[in-house]
């Protein structure tokens, strides 16, 4: 996948480089733009490209109200308004670009969300690197007993040790295999010349879920904040959320309005259904409601609880 040496070469040569526009730049995202920010043990993202700012989603807005030039904190207030609205157009005339380095484990979470252009480094035409993602100590967690699909206390002392090192073993393991079927060095050349190795996209089907891949990922704002809301969210898998969070940092400096609009009034907000809102109604009343005579479903009633702030 191209050594870490050359990639840094290829980073250093695009941010010395700099080249006179006309078109819209933010000076915050320029700061990082290429840089890449680390994720999990050695994977990364990196911002490549972008299209637009805070600028770009009003100036759109304003096409569809046929408003002129308004004052910033009008800017703010369309911004908020449209967020609030789902008024989601605007917001896709931003466009963005990310490299993107991520365990295949992480990738095929992500992939699942359609509304992205993504290419992939082929492990058909190149030999994927001896890179795997092993989880630190505090991420190494027991399954949740109340929960499903999360997880739970964390391991300690000797099972703690002796997971982790199945882990590394079978991935190294793996790899050794992998490598061995290839009989390929990195410079490709062979490494026995009696044997003819096998090809590269049958030898990657021996390697496990956490060896990294990577790809460039380009997205519009509208679409982005919809992958942010869904990964940038304690219910999402550590791993992927971590990623979200790296590129809810790039978004702040990108678009800061949308940023603080977004989280606001999407990442950090509540649905509440007809039920719920009864409930709350009863519930300024001065009422004392239970989950019995909420009328809502128990889930539901946990949910409300805890997005109010409810003793039980
Ligand atoms: C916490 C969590 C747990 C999950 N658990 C599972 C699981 O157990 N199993 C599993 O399979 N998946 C699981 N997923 C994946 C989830 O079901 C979605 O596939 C994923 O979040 C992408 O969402 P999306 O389709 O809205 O996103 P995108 O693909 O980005 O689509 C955005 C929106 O565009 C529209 N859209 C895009 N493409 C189409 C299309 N072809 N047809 C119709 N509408 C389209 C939809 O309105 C969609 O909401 C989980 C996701 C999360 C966040």
């Amino acid at each position: 996948m191209g050594s870490d040496k050359e990639r840094e070469r290829e980073i250093a040569e695009s941010r010395a480089a700099s080249e006179s526009t006309r078109r819209v730049k933010v000076p915050a995202l320029e700061e990082i733009l290429y840089s890449p920010l680390a994720v999990l043990d050695q994977g990364f993202v990196r911002v490549v490209d972008y299209m637009g700012d805070d600028g770009a989603v009003v100036q759109a807005a304003r096409v569809s109200y046929g408003r002129g030039t308004r004052k910033v904190s009008e800017d703010k207030g369309l911004i908020h308004y449209l967020m609030r609205h789902r008024h989601s157009t605007p917001f896709e005339m931003c466009e963005i670009k990310f490299h993107v380095k991520l365990p295949i484990f992480v990738a095929r979470q992500w992939i699942r969300h359609r509304t992205a252009n993504v290419n992939e480094y082929s492990a058909r035409y190149s030999i994927l690197d001896n890179e795997f993602y092993i989880p630190g100590p505090a991420q190494l967690a027991a399954q949740s007993a109340s929960n499903r699909q999360g997880r739970g206390d964390v391991l300690e002392g000797e099972e703690a040790a002796r997971v982790l090192g199945m882990m590394k073993a079978d991935s190294q393991r793996q790899y050794d295999h992998y490598a061995d079927m290839l009989n390929e060095n990195e410079g490709g050349d062979a490494v026995d010349a009696g044997k003819r190795g096998l090809a590269r996209e049958l030898a990657r089907m021996s390697l496990t879920l956490n060896f990294y891949t990577q790809w460039y990922w380009k997205i519009d704002l509208h679409n982005l904040m919809h992958f942010l809301s869904l990964r940038a969210d304690p219910h999402a898998q550590y791993e992927i959320r971590v990623y979200a969070d790296a590129m809810l940092e790039v978004m702040k400096r990108w678009v800061p309005l949308c940023h603080e609009a977004f989280v606001q009034h999407r990442l950090h907000a509540v649905t509440l259904s007809a039920g719920a809102i009864a409930v709350v109604k009863r519930l300024l009343g001065g009422e004392a409601v239970t989950q019995a005579t909420s009328g809502l479903g128990k889930r539901e009633w946990i949910e409300l609880q805890a997005a109010l702030e409810l003793k039980g």
